[in-house]
């Protein structure tokens, strides 16, 4: 990778480039700036994730404190899904990729509740909460994630097949169940995922998953076969890369078939059902389907872009549906060529940590925020490979667009892209929790 983009990227991940204004913002201790409305100021944030918990820490950091910031979320821990597909391998435990909050209190003052959102009322400007409390804001921050769009599979309305035929697109119990169900297979038995259209979660983690099972099979079930059957009309990110290391690493064992759409699931036969192509049957079935933004978005009628994404100022994060409400992470309707990503979701949280603050600080709001996208998979036996672009608010377009030459792609897959996405992982937990 060029030295420039390398250093561009390390940057973010540390938080220090939001553009002239926003290093200067993170570079000075804002506590030089007392003032009464920072003091006063009650920020509720929902989702402790990559983009909620990033929110809470940089609140604080900018204010140096002064912001009363509750963070909201019903897991003890942050379990990560970046490198989740490493624990479905076996390679990797869940404590690995478990991260505690415990720093955003003590460290950082951030109140943190163990409690889901059930309602928001704006008029009143409250939230309530599953456990019945009602929590006032100022300004309320959405950070809920994606969930599944179960009427698009009917048969998988059932909870019961949810926990059966899992997505593990959030990483957790599922993870486990996934584990679980290819410890479980036979040598010589067919595991079979599906991948919705996109825009979904992560775009390339389905693919990287395929090639981690492949993985794990090629060492103790060698006989066993894996269906890549995508509603795509071809692999959605380093489809080159992807191939190739197929057909090097697992010759004869991943089959890719495209334009395979998913119109439900038939339990009794263990078999995925497509619009236009037979039924297909596994051991073991990954569903994923369709995604739209967190519940808590969708039911407050925040996700008005094709009833799915949310809608926001790409200056503030803003709704587009909601004064006083910020929008953040996968539940947005992205900017072009902006992946659904952990990464992304830190930069979002920095830039609205920044609105927030200079709004309230009455300071100017930085008029060209920056982010960096990179994506890392692991391919084959500990090589890996990352696609990577940067990102600048653009006036005409209203909109994050793709700064020009800034894209940037692995050629091979390696060891040194391997140890890079590992230490990418570790960094982004860091910047999120610590
Ligand atoms: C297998 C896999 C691999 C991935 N690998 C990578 C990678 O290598 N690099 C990368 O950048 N990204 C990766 N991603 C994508 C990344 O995980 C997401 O893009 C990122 O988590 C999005 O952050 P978020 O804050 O929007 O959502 P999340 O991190 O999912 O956080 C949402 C939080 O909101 C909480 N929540 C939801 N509703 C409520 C409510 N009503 N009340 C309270 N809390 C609520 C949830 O409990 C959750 O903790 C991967 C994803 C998957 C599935």
């Amino acid at each position: 990778m060029h030295n420039s983009r390398r250093k561009f990227i390390q940057q973010t991940i540390l938080g220090s480039y939001l553009g002239a204004q926003g290093s200067l913002l993170f570079a000075e201790s804002p506590t030089k700036i007392q003032s009464p409305s920072l003091k006063k100021a009650k920020i509720v944030i929902v989702g402790a994730g990559f983009g909620g918990a990033a929110t809470a820490k940089y609140l604080k950091i900018l204010s140096g404190g002064q912001i009363d910031v509750i963070l909201i979320d019903p897991s003890p821990s942050l379990i990560s899904c970046p490198l989740s597909n490493l624990v479905i391998n076996g390679q990797m435990q869940i404590s690995d990729i478990t991260k505690s909050r415990e720093l955003l209190q003590q460290k950082y003052g951030v109140r943190v509740i163990q409690d889901t959102v059930e309602r928001i009322l704006p008029e009143v400007k409250k939230i309530v909460l599953q456990q019945g409390m009602t929590v006032p804001y100022d300004k309320l921050i959405l950070s809920p994630g994606v969930d599944m769009i179960w009427d698009s599979l009917p048969a998988m309305k059932d909870p019961v097949l949810q926990n059966r035929f899992v997505h593990a697109m959030k990483a957790g119990s599922q993870t486990l169940t996934l584990r679980k169900q290819l410890e479980s297979m036979q040598d010589g038995e067919v595991f079979a995922i599906s991948i919705p259209l996109a825009p979904y979660r992560c775009p390339p983690s389905p693919y990287e998953r395929a090639s981690q099972v492949a993985n794990y099979f090629k060492k103790y079930k060698p006989r066993s076969k894996i269906l890549v059957l995508d509603a795509n009309a071809e692999i959605t990110s380093k489809s080159t890369l992807f191939k190739k290391a197929w057909s090097n690493y697992y010759p004869n064992m991943i089959e890719y078939r495209n334009n395979h759409t998913l119109v439900d699931v038939d339990a009794s036969e263990n078999a995925l059902m497509f619009e236009v192509q037979d039924d297909v049957k596994a051991a073991v079935l990954n569903v994923i389907p369709p995604m739209r933004a967190g519940d808590i978005a969708f039911r407050s009628n925040l996700a008005n872009i094709n009833k799915r994404w949310c809608e926001i100022d790409f200056l503030t994060y803003e709704s587009k549906m909601i004064s006083d409400i910020h929008i953040l992470g996968d539940a947005i309707q992205s900017s072009t060529q902006t992946p659904k990503s952990a990464q992304v979701a830190n930069g979002q949280a920095k830039i609205c940590a920044s609105a927030i603050y200079q709004q309230l600080a009455d300071l100017p709001i930085n008029k060209t925020p920056t982010f960096s996208s990179i994506c890392y998979s692991v391919l084959g036996e500990k090589t890996g490979a990352h696609i990577s672009t940067m990102h600048q608010f653009d006036p005409k377009m209203q909109s994050m667009a793709v700064v020009p030459g800034s894209n940037s792609i692995s050629t091979v897959d390696n060891a040194q892209e391997y140890s890079a996405a590992i230490k990418w992982a570790h960094d982004i937990w860091s910047d999120t929790l610590i």
